[in-house]
């Protein structure tokens, strides 16, 4: 690791404005991203190419990543770069309305789809961890998921509170580049939230980004905290420094019960990700590497105690739910037999919104001027000021989200909000409104772009859980509509052989010839939410397709 110290600082370069360092704006758009995704402000452990969710990483190696970056400068806008785990592969001539990269990463033969066969394909140099969003260049940092989970946790306002977090207490753990968003949607949904984590950098990070409020050591301190807020009806975030596993029958044993439990450690990789019981992290690095398949066994069981006490906190009464993590697996394969007791968040407060193809939309404005967001917000305001839900979202982002790296935003769009989104944007481009390209782009975690028994597509209504047909063909129709980059991964949040889950990217670079493909792509990847969950014979999805005229040939007239 020493060896690597400060590689990023070196090769990472931020290139903002209007100049091209490559052929064309699709190309630019694409460096732009993986430099954006090793942001040292957006990434979590830039020296390691590691984007987030544990091994998450935007490129296979230091070699893979001037070799990409060294083909974005000379590819011409009408060919193609393939990128196989992380390490450019091959250019071919194909026209100007295809992608300009082709994407795959982590895919493993079904059979032997598993950690112990990555690990070590990983460590022959042959593959890497795409995570979602960090192989595909469109991770914009916490920012990105901050609106799902504040989502997330109003739906469950509203299932168990009357639609406010306000008085409550919502206790969590993990810290880093996607859980470093509960603290900060929990108080946006007014209520108190004890992220317990056991890198103090990751805490430090985000106090420093204005994601959590204040941390602390001690348990004692951090109940007595959150119940003095909770009793005043204040939102306050508190960082409590340590691990989970052991803190949660700590606090248990001080008669301590959260309203609201969730966890979002790495749980999804017990090698990289989770931290056992009773060590530090510095302990628990070491001993990845002197003996990796203790670190996995003590991992495992310390998941396993941990989901026992989430257990005995929601049979006190906690509003328990899996944070798509995986945790639960980890458990029952460890002997806990009622892990499944609590549900995923998808099937508990998200899928309503998958059947009307809404998920997480984002963009990023190339340019690098915070100035050409606030305009594209202003956009939102003005011409889809019917929607209550999405302005009172924009205001709220606007006071509340330090951006990271690029200039981003983020807000959950459904089908056709998307494609008059992408169109509008396209206008204000080519006008000069904004200074430059905007990125178009979404988190794998999508309405129609995942198959993942144990989150997206749990508990689907016809038992179509684990059906992986529907993300291959998201990404095929996709590239034969010219998004500007499509992606197919395995793994993901929720770990190797749980999950096949594909991307999406397209530049509305203010040309005519986008604006076709903006008005395509944005329109047939939402419509595969609509066409997913309307063939598992979701009611919603089905009307929503009769709604919008989405052509699903055997839907019953
Ligand atoms: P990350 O690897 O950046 O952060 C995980 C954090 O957990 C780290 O800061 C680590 O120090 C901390 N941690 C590990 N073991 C711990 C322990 N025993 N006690 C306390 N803290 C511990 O990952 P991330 O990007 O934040 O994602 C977290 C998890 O959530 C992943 O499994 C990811 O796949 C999943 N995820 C969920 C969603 C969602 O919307 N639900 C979205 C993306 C990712």
């Amino acid at each position: 690791l020493k060896a690597h110290t400060n590689v990023a600082a070196e090769k990472v370069v931020s290139y903002t404005g209007t100049e091209l360092h490559t052929k064309g704006w699709q190309q630019e758009a694409a460096l732009r991203m993986i430099m954006n995704n090793l942001h040292p402000d957006v990434a979590e452990h830039p020296d390691r190419l590691v984007v987030y969710g544990g091994i998450g990483k935007a490129a296979r190696n230091w070699e893979a990543f001037d070799a990409i970056v060294a083909v974005l400068k000379r590819l011409e806008n009408d060919e193609t770069l393939l990128v196989q785990s992380g390490k450019p592969v091959a250019v071919f001539r194909t026209h100007l309305d295809a992608p300009r990269v082709l994407i795959a990463n982590s895919n493993l033969v079904p059979a032997y789809a598993d950690w112990e066969t990555f690990h070590e394909l990983d460590r022959r140099g042959l593959m890497m961890y795409g995570q979602m969003t960090a192989g595909s260049w469109i991770y914009i940092g916490s920012q990105g998921i901050v609106q799902g989970t504040y989502e997330t946790f109003a739906e469950l306002a509203r299932q168990h509170f009357g639609g406010s977090l306000k008085g409550t207490i919502t206790l969590t753990a993990g810290l880093g580049g996607m859980g470093g968003a509960q603290p900060l949607a929990v108080t946006m949904a007014g209520g108190v939230c004890i992220a317990i984590e056991v890198d103090e950098s990751r805490i430090d990070k985000r106090i420093r980004t204005r994601y959590l409020d204040t941390k602390t050591a001690s348990a004692d301190e951090a109940i007595r905290l959150a119940e003095e807020a909770k009793r005043n009806g204040k939102a306050l975030s508190i960082g409590l420094l340590g691990n989970a596993s052991d803190l949660l029958p700590d606090l248990l044993a001080r008669g301590f019960v959260p309203d609201v439990l969730t966890d979002q450690t790495s749980a999804h990789d017990p090698l990289n990700g989770y931290v056992p019981a009773g060590m530090t992290v510095e302990e628990a690095l070491a001993l990845r590497v002197s003996d990796p398949e203790l670190a996995v066994e003590k991992a495992k069981a310390s998941m396993a105690c941990h989901v026992r006490a989430m257990l005995v906190m929601k049979d006190k009464g906690a509003v328990t739910f899996d944070y798509g993590n995986n945790i639960r697996q980890v458990a029952k394969d460890e002997g806990v037999g009622r892990a499944f007791d609590f549900p995923g968040f998808v099937p508990a407060y998200i899928r309503p919104q998958f059947c009307e193809g809404r998920g997480p939309f984002r963009w990023v404005a190339l340019s690098g001027d915070p100035e050409d967001i606030l305009k594209t917000d202003e956009v939102i305001l003005r011409e889809f000021s019917d929607n209550a839900h999405l302005c009172n979202w924009i205001r709220m982002a606007r006071e509340k989200i330090e951006f990271q790296g690029l200039p981003s935003r983020i807000c959950w769009f459904g089908y056709g909000e998307r494609a008059r989104f992408g169109k509008i944007i396209n206008g204000m481009v080519a006008s000069g409104e904004l200074k430059a390209p905007i990125v178009i782009g979404r988190d794998h975690l999508d309405s129609g772009s995942v198959a993942s028994p144990n989150r997206e597509t749990e508990a689907m209504k016809d038992g179509s859980d684990v059906v992986s047909d529907w993300p291959i063909l998201n990404a095929l129709i996709n590239a034969v509509g010219g998004a500007t980059w499509v992606s197919v991964h395995h793994g993901g949040g929720v770990g190797m052989g749980y999950s096949q889950h594909a991307g999406m990217v397209i530049v509305a670079d203010g040309s005519k010839e986008a604006e076709v493909r903006l008005e395509r792509v944005l329109t047939t990847d939402p419509g595969m939410g609509i066409v997913r969950h309307a063939d598992a014979g979701y009611e919603l999805a089905i009307r929503t397709a009769r709604d919008k005229g989405v052509d699903i040939p055997m839907l019953e007239k």
